[in-house]
């Protein structure tokens, strides 16, 4: 849903094929996004509709210490806990007010792709025709298995079940470790209050059980449910009617290549791994908006193809080092009291200033670094969503990006910057700015007087009082200059 609104906003003529029936999600999965995700939501304009319904918090973890972020230079220094069914209601309703078109109950079963555009086979009706064929259907994607790409990784070891259901008995509602794993009880319904979770009465739980051995990869059933229940606690609290029951694993993998021809990956396709530490969704929202901008514009002629590969260039190395850092969780997390030795040392290293910072700022998204070459420390990093004066009066950065279209921002002298052969695409705003420029985890940098913004919130390119290189990033980013 976020490619597409990235897509419709650019003006791309979009179509979302989905096998659900509705945008319902049943059961509540994921329980939220950390803060670049929200920045990104921000950057569109859309993030007080997550922020209106969902809790903010310190909740970003890393094995079992809580990273405080409140310290981070964003607007948004916390986590956003909302369920995923929430988040997607919210993303239908917005994709809902743009020009999207939606196929409901419809599945993908292959496709065939020749030099001009993708075939997309559908399960009943006819095919459809696209020019690019975006798979971002989950984990077991049919679209990356037809694409034949490859799926590296490490099998998994563990097995969850996760689970929405009614007990006849009151549950020991919390967090309980043991020898099998991790477990968990809760209220779907609850509120955050001081930091804690305040869980109301009654109503339906959240189960999350660690199985004592791997589960099998079929459907999983309430006796299942059951059986794991009372081997942690000895009772399965008298559960019945279940709305949701599903299993997960630590199973890490990443697609080998994000891109076969006319063919994309995105999302839990591209990746999945263990849920420790919450950044799933985040990162599959981050690859939207990081190949959205660019598609527009293969599709809109106005870059080559190979604008694209920079797609996987950058979105790939960022999700590896995730994924390492679940696996690095998950090790943790092994009921074991050597590796518990382990993990309290970790826990001492996490809460030092530093090192909360370091993984503070990968579980957040807020340090990321796409390689756009040496230069100023902002070069590849997300820009700061600072308060500036333009000539319409006094604005956040982000609302420049609201459109998704880039921004050349002119912090120097006014009139200063001619990008006149990228008018048609890129805006050019000039700005003051009087106060500090600092990043997370890497702390205050010297002021440019020009930044080059791109649609996703990235820089392209930073001025030194000269244009030195200026033209190539335009080029290189939004394609050739128009002649004069
Ligand atoms: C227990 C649990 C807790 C989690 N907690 C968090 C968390 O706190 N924070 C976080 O960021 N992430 C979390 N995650 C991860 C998060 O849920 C996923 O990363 C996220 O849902 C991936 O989104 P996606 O759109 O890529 O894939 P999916 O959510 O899997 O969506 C794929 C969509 O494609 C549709 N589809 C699939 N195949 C076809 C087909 N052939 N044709 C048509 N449609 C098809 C499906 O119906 C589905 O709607 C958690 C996951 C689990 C299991």
């Amino acid at each position: 849903m976020m490619l597409a609104a990235e897509l419709a906003l650019a003006k791309v003529d979009v179509a979302v094929v989905e096998r659900r029936p509705d945008h319902v999600l049943v059961g509540s999965r994921a329980g939220g996004f950390h803060s670049r995700t929200i920045e990104v939501l921000d950057q569109r304009g859309v993030a007080d509709r997550f922020l209106a319904e969902g809790q903010v918090a310190q909740v970003a973890t890393f094995a079992t210490t809580v990273l405080d972020m409140s310290d981070f230079p964003t607007r948004h220094p916390y986590s956003l806990g909302i369920w995923q069914n929430q988040i997607e209601r919210i993303m239908a309703a917005w994709i809902a007010e743009l020009p999207v078109r939606i196929y409901y109950g419809c599945e993908v079963t292959g496709f065939a792709q020749d030099d001009s555009g993708v075939n997309v086979d559908l399960s009943d009706g006819p095919s459809l025709r696209a020019q690019y064929l975006v798979g971002c259907d989950g984990g077991r994607s049919v679209i990356r298995k037809a694409a034949g790409i490859e799926f590296p990784g490490w099998d998994p070891t563990r097995s969850n079940l996760i689970a929405e259901v009614e007990m006849a008995e009151e549950p020991e509602l919390g967090i309980r470790r043991d020898d099998i794993g991790i477990h968990g009880l809760g209220r779907v319904e609850y509120v955050i209050r001081d930091g804690e979770v305040v869980y109301n009465d009654g109503g339906p739980v959240r189960v999350m059980v660690t199985e004592r051995h791997l589960g099998p990869t079929s459907e999983p059933t309430l006796h299942e449910l059951s059986e794991a229940l009372i081997a942690v606690y000895g009772t399965d609290f008298g559960i019945h009617s279940p709305t949701w029951i599903s299993r997960f694993t630590d199973m890490t993998r990443q697609a080998a290549a994000y891109r076969a021809g006319r063919v994309l990956l995105a999302g839990d396709s591209a990746h999945v791994h263990y849920p420790a530490g919450g950044q799933g969704l985040g990162l599959g929202v981050q690859d939207a908006v990081n190949l959205g901008w660019k598609l527009a514009q293969v599709v809109g002629g106005t870059s080559p193809q190979s604008l694209l590969d920079t797609y996987q260039d950058e979105r790939h190395p960022v999700v590896a080092r995730a994924l390492q850092h679940t696996m690095a969780q998950t090790a943790l997390q092994r009921p074991d009291e050597r590796i518990q030795a382990l993990a309290d040392v970790v826990s001492e290293l996490a809460s030092m200033d530093e090192p909360r910072k370091r993984l503070a700022g990968i579980i957040s998204g807020l340090d990321i670094h796409y390689d756009l070459g040496e230069g100023h420390p902002l070069l590849g990093r997300r820009m700061p969503d600072l308060d500036v004066v333009t000539a319409d009066g006094r604005l956040r950065v982000f609302e420049l990006l609201h459109d998704a279209k880039p921004v050349l921002l002119n912090l120097g002298e006014g009139g200063g910057v001619d990008i006149t052969p990228w008018a048609d695409r890129v805006q050019l705003i000039d700005a003051s700015y009087k106060g500090a420029w600092e990043l997370p985890v890497l702390g205050a940098v010297t002021a440019p007087t020009a930044v080059l913004i791109r649609p996703d919130g990235y820089v392209a390119w930073v001025g030194d009082r000269t244009q030195r290189g200026l033209p190539e990033a335009l080029t290189t980013w939004f394609g050739p200059p128009v002649a004069a």
